[in-house]
């Protein structure tokens, strides 16, 4: 049993200098920081006496990876980590190969621990860092992360920890995209009772976003590039305190891609899969005209989903009745000496209302519950994009905007703590 007094030395100066700076600090505000102070020696004293403790235990020694022999123990060397509370030290036995072979020192305490061979900081810091990275700039985040640890956090650092999370990200999601076109398909999310049994709702917009010029040199003239956002939710219905009925959207997944509809297509299926689309009792696709979209909806989603284009759009186009408009029209383009530019325009909104002449039946969706205007789905998806990646004087890598990227949908996707492996949550 582990007793708090064997970990620190009640001689310690550096405790008594803490201790005393709390005995004198004026404010409130001065006492609870000094107060943390200590808590944050006290916690490294802890966590290094549990170290020390675990590294005197037998252990079982590996076998070389070159020769197959049994590692055998060099003595003990000395480890640090960074962490939330300041630097952990721990001295712990390492082994090497006793027939000499050219391989890495091998510690068995570190790797039981879940520290790398190269790791610098413990993973509490780097999800805290990435998970600042998300919302703020990362020289945000590095001075906010300096605040909790009492230590210089560079933004360098952080950028180092989007960069290896937001790799493991995108090698997951190539391998959920590997298994979906072998024909593997993700077991769908599991969803309280009230949730599984309301609409399903997809759509899917364009954000531009700006990058730095081919080659990645910070000057030189902004490239704007399109990224592929698609939204998936439940609709649900809320009473304001007025006493009028809003849609919501409710279990919110997000996609996105620096690339073409075509890239986003196994994306959205993917996640269409998992949340539901097979299942649900009712699926709507809302999008406004953007073709390629449509295109997307035909090929993949049309056999689950009804296919709504949004009110707005479609009223730009004064239309009253499809049917009716779509007659009129026919009769209109006969009419001899109607000048090029009436003829060109008729044509096109001929052609986009025979387009989605199954797409706007507005009072029977109406009637269903389902929303008419794609605005939602529109603001769903530039906020992922907006709020983070369009600060004033922001330019982006790709390398860069991909990494955050996909750390930002593991966020609002409920994926994050899983990324990291472990759960920050008060309520342990
Ligand atoms: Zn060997």
């Amino acid at each position: 049993m582990l007793c708090l007094h064997d970990s620190i030395r009640h001689d310690d100066p550096a405790v008594q200098r803490l201790l005393g700076a709390v005995e004198d600090a004026p404010s409130l505000t001065a006492l609870i920081l000094a107060a943390w102070q200590v808590a944050r020696v006290l916690t490294v004293h802890l966590i290094e006496a549990v170290l020390a403790e675990r590294a005197c235990r037998p252990l079982a020694w590996p076998r070389c990876p070159q020769c197959g022999v049994f590692l055998r123990s060099k003595g003990f060397a000395t480890r640090q980590v960074m962490s939330l509370f300041g630097p952990i030290r721990w001295r712990r036995r390492v082994g090497r190969c006793p027939h000499g072979c050219a391989i890495p020192q091998v510690a068995p305490l570190d790797e039981t621990l879940g520290i790398q061979p190269q790791q610098r900081t413990s993973g509490e810091l780097q999800q805290l860092g990435c998970a600042l990275a998300v919302f703020v700039p990362f020289a945000t985040a590095a001075r906010l992360l300096g605040w909790y640890s009492g230590r210089t956090v560079s933004p360098q650092a952080v950028w180092g920890w989007v960069q290896a999370a937001g790799h493991r990200a995108m090698e997951t999601l190539q391998e959920h995209l590997h298994a979906l076109a072998q024909g593997d398909l993700p077991a769908p999310e599991a969803l309280a009772a009230d949730l599984a049994a309301a609409p399903l709702v997809l759509g899917a917009d364009g954000v531009m976003v700006p990058f730095r010029p081919t080659g990645g040199q910070p000057t030189g003239k902004t490239r704007w590039q399109e990224i592929k956002v698609g939204v998936l939710a439940r609709l649900g219905q809320h009473r304001t305190r007025t006493g009028k009925v809003v849609t919501r959207l409710h279990h919110r997944r997000l996609v996105a891609v620096l690339g073409g509809v075509d890239a986003l297509q196994p994306r959205l299926w993917l996640e269409a899969v998992r949340q539901g689309i097979r299942q649900a009792p009712q699926v709507v696709w809302l999008s406004d005209g953007a073709r390629g979209l449509w295109r997307l909806y035909e090929e993949r989603l049309a056999a689950y989903a009804v296919g709504i284009l949004d009110f707005y759009h479609a009223a730009q186009y004064l239309w009253k009745g499809a049917d009716g408009v779509l007659a009129d029209l026919v009769e209109a383009l006969e009419v001899e000496g109607l000048p090029d530019s009436a003829r060109d325009t008729l044509t096109a909104l001929y052609a986009y209302l025979d387009r989605h002449r199954d797409h706007i039946d507005y009072a029977q969706y109406k009637d269903l519950g389902l929303p008419i205007g794609s605005g939602m789905v529109e603001s769903a998806c530039k906020w992922l994009i907006q709020q983070r990646f369009k600060g004033v004087g922001m330019r982006w890598s790709e390398n860069g905007f991909n990494h955050l990227l996909h750390l930002r949908l593991a966020w609002v996707n409920g994926r994050f703590e899983a990324l990291f492996g472990l759960a920050l949550s008060p309520n342990l």
